[in-house]
């Protein structure tokens, strides 16, 4: 249990009036969480302070060798006006498990939680009022080390901070179309690639740019290794439905474990759904689509929630899926999933952690 100080602002921010135009991520709220690692004492001085710039060395180890990790999760307000979280014990694990991985020492499931709550309560007036928005949640840790030499630092900072977001479809939900990334790569055995790490992102984006400039919204990311069997999409994971069976990549190092996936994956499996985790080939997804039975495709993230695929080209050869429009399945995942979050479906799952009266 952390015991931690809360230092209020004397200067707060307007709240947007115009919920319609908050788009993702670019309004922080009042105030952040901190707390500073030392090997001496360990995670210390928790605490809940006025949102400010950091002041860091130039020679942090962060700037140079990117040790450093971070979460996504939101806060959704119910129509009752009550303010919670998803499954935020997942986003606490796949920290602890990536921070493992970085070699940054890690927080307890509980102590993140309970961070995550406690910058929300703080924050529980920026939660937004409007159907589909939130409050997005991102907690991250960077290396404070000061110098050049590469090794894993001693001295970290865990921070979080908060953004009123706008619903993402607010526009109603658009199938997107899906670049089949045949020359770079995002993950491979051994490497990041089941970690939340910045390092990730870093390496992808020159896909990504690739893709947007060929009129693609995301990349999908084939196995680092025969650049054969499909990973995930963008920064989304990313599953198949195939004469009636859902086939999506099995957490095996190289792919994200997300926190919407494995919710979707027992959803699906409540529903009597057949899920299928394990090597899909993208010549056996493109055969699919040619003969008829490549039903609906999804990225699953907590951003989108679901985001419906209407096309996927590889090589230059290129497969429609269900008329350009959303699936079914796909529809309905996404209802009764963004029904729990927002209280409109009764949780019988235990996924839902109250937060406080909103
Ligand atoms: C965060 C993330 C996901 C989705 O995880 P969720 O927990 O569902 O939000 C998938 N792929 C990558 C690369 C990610 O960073």
């Amino acid at each position: 249990m952390l015991d931690i100080k809360i230092t209020k602002t004397t200067a707060p921010k307007a709240k947007p009036t115009d919920e319609t135009k908050l788009g993702f991520g670019k309004i922080s709220s009042d105030h952040m969480f901190l707390m500073d690692y030392s090997v001496e004492q360990g995670w210390h001085d928790p605490r809940i302070v006025p949102y400010a710039p950091f002041q860091l060395d130039p020679a942090c180890v962060v700037f140079h060798y990117a040790q450093e990790l971070f979460e996504g999760l939101k806060a959704y307000r119910t129509a009752d006006n009550k303010i919670q979280l998803f499954r935020p014990d997942c986003n606490g694990q796949r920290f602890a498990d990536s921070s493992e991985r970085m070699c940054i020492p890690t927080i307890p499931v509980e102590d993140f939680v309970q961070a995550c709550k406690a910058l929300v309560e703080v924050e529980k007036d920026w939660v937004p009022h409007t159907d589909g928005s939130s409050l997005y949640i991102r907690p991250f840790v960077i290396a404070t080390d000061v110098g050049m030499g590469v090794h894993a630092s001693h001295n970290y900072t865990f921070c979080i901070i908060c953004f009123p977001s706008g619903a993402y479809y607010a526009e109603g939900i658009n199938p997107v179309r899906i670049y089949v990334e045949d020359e770079y790569i995002r993950a491979a055995p051994g490497l990041t690639g089941y970690a939340k790490c910045g390092g990730n992102y870093a390496a992808s984006l020159k896909a990504g740019e690739k893709a947007a400039q060929l009129g693609f919204a995301q990349v999908l990311w084939l196995d680092g290794i025969e650049k054969k069997y499909v990973e995930e999409v963008g920064a989304m994971n990313i599953m198949f439905k195939i004469a009636g069976k859902v086939y999506t990549a099995a957490c095996t190092g190289t792919v994200l474990p997300g926190v919407t996936r494995r919710s979707i994956i027992e959803v699906l499996r409540d529903w009597g759904y057949e899920v299928i985790e394990g090597k899909l080939s993208i010549e056996d997804i493109m055969k699919a689509g040619k003969d008829g039975t490549l039903e609906e495709v999804f990225g699953t993230g907590t951003a989108a929630v679901i985001s419906p695929v209407k096309e996927l080209d590889w090589k230059g050869d290129k497969v429609f899926i269900n008329d350009g429009k959303i699936g079914d399945v796909t529809q309905k995942l996404y209802d009764t999933l963004t029904g729990i979050q927002w209280g409109k479906i009764e949780d019988t799952k235990g996924w839902i952690v109250p937060v406080c009266e909103g």
